[in-house]
């Protein structure tokens, strides 16, 4: 438990371990816990104190929520504990009627004397398979902090994407030959741009290996080699630039990789927790700082 309004409720020593168990969280432990734990939450629920009346409020994962409130679980057709919403209709986000704490405790009588808790009939009583633990009304009950991030940002990074993806094909089709070289090359080959970047590289090394190297059978293989890059360099040729190839794509990806958030769990729309986490410390102005005084990449 901690006492919420502080400066800082989360502090060690604002926050009060109140009970501990070493079993799996199952929905039976929890109510031999909460049983005890409820009795004392509805009597500070009813305390006054220097004239304020005391208020709690309930956090804790999805799981556990749903665990406390007696649903079956966050998944399945009414995977929300605030409302009745079912899962095709939170994709096309109408709104539906909040669940209250009096609705779980009449739905849960329902599912008793109708169904005869039978289980595979859940659905038809809203999930509601148990008698919620704890008397805290649901708009007390906070949603969980991961599940609020992992949105917004999946939402931020797309949007972040798409604009990169815009300023790639404006530089792409803008034909201006006195703009910088490697807007020219981004026109003239397109996707094919990061190739040729890369084979310039490789005769740059060839180059140097050339003029530096010792004996002179080495010189003589480093300079078949150069000459085999040149000729590659040749036929690279201009394939229309697709999405995401384009150079401020691929930054954008390779300061995702730099921070240890794999590219690929955007794609997969999979970003974690912690990867969330790194993202926000990285939208910061230190963040950004640190990113851009290690940042050597190409100038492009
Ligand atoms: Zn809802």
């Amino acid at each position: 438990m901690a006492v919420g309004n502080l400066g800082k409720p989360n502090a060690k020593t604002n926050t009060h371990l109140i009970g501990i168990a070493y079993v799996k969280d199952t929905h039976e432990n929890l109510k031999i816990f909460m049983t005890d734990v409820n009795t004392k939450i509805t009597q500070l629920q009813n305390t006054e104190w220097n004239v304020k009346r005391i208020v709690v409020f309930l956090h804790g994962d999805c799981d556990f929520l749903c665990k406390v409130f007696g649903l079956s679980g966050p998944q399945g057709t009414y995977p929300c504990l605030w409302c009745l919403t079912t899962k095709k209709e939170l994709q096309e986000s109408t709104e539906k009627e909040p669940r209250t704490l009096a609705f779980l405790k009449s739905a849960f009588e329902k599912f008793k004397i109708e169904s005869g808790e039978d289980k595979r009939k859940a659905a038809q009583y809203h999930k509601c398979i148990h008698k919620p633990l704890i008397d805290i009304e649901l708009h007390k009950v906070s949603p969980p902090y991961l599940h609020i991030p992992l949105g917004v940002i999946l939402k931020h990074h797309q949007m972040l994407e798409q604009a990169a993806d815009r300023i790639d094909k404006q530089i792409y089709e803008d034909k201006n030959p006195d703009r910088a070289d490697n807007s020219c090359l981004l026109s003239n080959l397109g996707n094919n741009w990061k190739k040729w970047m890369q084979k310039q590289k490789e005769i740059a090394f060839f180059k140097g290996c050339v003029a530096f190297g010792e004996a002179e059978s080495s010189s003589q293989t480093w300079m078949e080699q150069l000459e085999k890059a040149q000729e590659v360099l040749e036929t690279i040729s201009h394939t229309p630039l697709t999405s995401r190839p384009g150079p401020v794509c691929s930054q954008l990806d390779a300061v995702l990789d730099k921070h240890a958030i794999p590219p690929q769990s955007y794609y997969s729309c999979s970003f974690t927790g912690n990867q969330c986490n790194k993202y926000l410390l990285l939208s910061t102005p230190r963040g950004f700082q640190r990113h851009h005084s290690v940042n050597s990449q190409d100038n492009v």
